[in-house]
């Protein structure tokens, strides 16, 4: 199977160099020339644009920013929409909003191309040992014809529901970790405020009801977690101006089926102010560096 990979950024090179290792073809694109670059370097084969990308392959997989890039990819000049047969089955991998992978299908459904959303968890590690979590939305049988390609990336490969469920389920968990860092980053200040040990303080939660995935992982204290994003000056890992563009797309998915949402919304605000001080490009995680007590002089 010929694979058309589409966004060979942070994600998608690892997430191509496990293709190429598991044996399938690769052509890519990627708009960055460096990335496609480093793609070309890790073993595929150079496109000019996503449509041709789209064109000299089985199987279309793209792994891009946020709803606007894969709009352009797909619908754009020179994307996908143009240059794919009918018939040709897309993958799109990048966390988007639901209601644009629905309308994104919608286009591609006139012309007879097919279209699967499956957004990925596990970060750069998971990319990278081919182990990422898939929740897949789109037809059953679209996603069996596309297993052997994601199975070559991701462990657990999840069919959620139809076109946009996989992105629904995506929201969910990002709204949940992307919240539990916060909460995690501000008991670690107060604790330090203290005097307590952020070593000790991080055994006693570990055992204790507050325990949560992301602080076992991506300890935002530098020093704790070895393999975390914080112990090595906070390099992505998953960037703050993504966790941002994803609790954006939870509190808009909430807004518009009228669901109340208050933690997400501040922490989504939390990301995007840690962003506008200078930390968007860093790991989320930085967002601790962002949370730090005020001055001895404040009043209160
Ligand atoms: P990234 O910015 O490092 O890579 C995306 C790549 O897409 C870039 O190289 C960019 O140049 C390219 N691109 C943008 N528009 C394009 C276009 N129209 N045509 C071709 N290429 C285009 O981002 P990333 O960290 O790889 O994340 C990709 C997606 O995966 C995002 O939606 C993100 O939310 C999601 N995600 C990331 C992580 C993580 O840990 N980084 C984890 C899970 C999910």
């Amino acid at each position: 199977m010929k694979v058309g990979f589409i966004g060979t950024g942070t994600m998608g090179q690892p997430m191509l160099a496990n293709l190429v290792k598991k044996g399938f073809e690769v052509v890519a694109f990627d708009v960055v020339p460096g990335a496609l670059d480093a793609a070309v370097r890790l073993g595929a084969g150079r496109a000019g644009s996503a449509g041709e990308a789209a064109a000299n392959c089985d199987l279309v997989i793209t792994m891009l920013p946020s709803s606007a890039n894969v709009e352009a990819a797909y619908l754009g000049e020179s994307g996908i929409i143009e240059k794919a047969p009918a018939g040709r089955l897309c993958v799109d991998m990048s966390t988007i909003d639901p209601g644009t992978s629905q309308r994104v299908a919608a286009r591609l459904e006139e012309r007879g191309i097919r279209f699967l959303d499956a957004p990925v968890s596990g970060g750069v590690g998971g990319a990278t040992a081919g182990t990422l979590a898939i929740m897949v939305g789109g037809d059953a049988g679209d996603l069996e014809e596309a297993r052997p390609a994601l199975a070559a990336m991701g462990g657990n490969i999840i069919h959620v529901g139809a076109v946009g469920a996989g992105e629904v389920a995506k929201l969910c968990n990002n709204l949940i970790s992307g919240s539990a860092l916060i909460a995690v980053a501000e008991a670690f200040r107060i604790g330090e405020a203290f005097g307590v040990d952020p070593q000790i303080l991080t055994n006693v939660i570990a055992k204790s009801s507050g325990g949560t995935w992301v602080m076992e992982h991506m300890h935002p204290v530098p020093g704790i977690v070895d393999s975390a994003a914080s112990s090595r000056q906070y390099a992505p890992g998953f960037m703050t101006d993504l966790m941002a563009k994803d609790l954006a797309l939870a509190v808009n998915a909430a807004r518009e089926k009228r669901v109340p949402v208050a933690v997400a919304a501040a922490a989504q605000q939390l990301y995007r102010m840690a962003s506008s001080h200078g930390l968007g490009r860093e790991d989320f995680s930085a967002v601790y560096k962002f949370l730090k007590p005020s001055s001895d002089d404040a009043p209160v």
